[in-house]
């Protein structure tokens, strides 16, 4: 599913930032994997990248046989809303929508009839257990129930792959357990998930850990 080879990705300024130094790794179709390291390691970096939402310098990433460089604007946002869901330390949830809206959001971006985005909508949050919390704003939910949503509006587009940055970073840890079990079961229906985290009991709820340090992936 991911192949990144010879990954190599530098912030200008100044000072520049050589943050990612020669990236090998492959993920494959069904794998539920965390990237772990320490804080300015290159994490959300690495992710972004394996996301098509920030580019690299040189190498080369494959993702499902396409390669990913030099695309142009509208290529990388179609391969990305088409392959890509993703979900958030900090959640990203709109604060006036209700649960609903917020999973529907990215139909609503893709033209699909509000009655038809609803009902879709509505089956993700069912599959998350928070069809009662449909109606709810973000501020009147749980922090679990806020990544659960959040988690179902990324599958509402029937992505390929799960991209999840910390995503139980602001959760106490009966929560994070929760939120990785949904991420479990999910895996075991087939989804492909990177969670990247300096958790490392998500890191032990994954099926593999990759630790990255220096700018490179540390063996195993
Ligand atoms: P992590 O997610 O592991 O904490 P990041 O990938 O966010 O690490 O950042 C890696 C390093 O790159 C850090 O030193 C960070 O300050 C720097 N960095 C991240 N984004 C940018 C940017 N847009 N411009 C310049 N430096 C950046
Ligand atoms: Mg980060």
């Amino acid at each position: 599913m991911i192949g990144l080879k010879d990954i190599n990705k530098t912030y200008p300024g100044a000072v520049p930032l050589h943050v990612l130094k020669g990236i090998n790794l492959e993920i494959d179709k069904g794998e539920l994997v965390s990237i772990m390291g320490a804080s300015g390691s290159g994490k959300s970096t690495l992710l972004n990248i394996l996301g098509i939402l920030d580019t690299y310098d040189t190498g080369e990433y494959h993702l499902d046989g396409v390669l990913i460089k030099n695309l142009s604007e509208n290529r990388a946002a179609e391969l990305r809303n088409r392959m890509i869901g993703f979900v958030f330390q900090s959640f990203n949830l709109i604060g006036y929508k209700n649960a609903l809206e917020n999973v529907a959001l990215p139909l609503f971006y893709q033209g699909v009839s509000r009655k038809k985005r609803n009902a879709m909508a509505m089956e993700q949050l069912e599959r998350m257990g928070l069809a009662d919390r449909a109606h709810h704003l973000p501020g009147e939910l749980s922090g679990g129930q806020k990544q659960r949503v959040a988690i179902a509006r990324s599958l509402i587009t029937n992505p390929s792959i799960i991209l999840a940055d910390e995503p139980t970073g602001a959760l106490d840890s009966k929560t994070s357990k929760d939120v990785m079990q949904v991420f479990r079961d999910l895996n075991s229906e087939g989804m492909t998930i990177v969670i990247v985290t300096h958790d490392p009991g998500v890191g032990q709820a994954t099926g593999r850990v990759i630790r990255i340090a220096d700018g490179i992936i540390q063996p195993s």
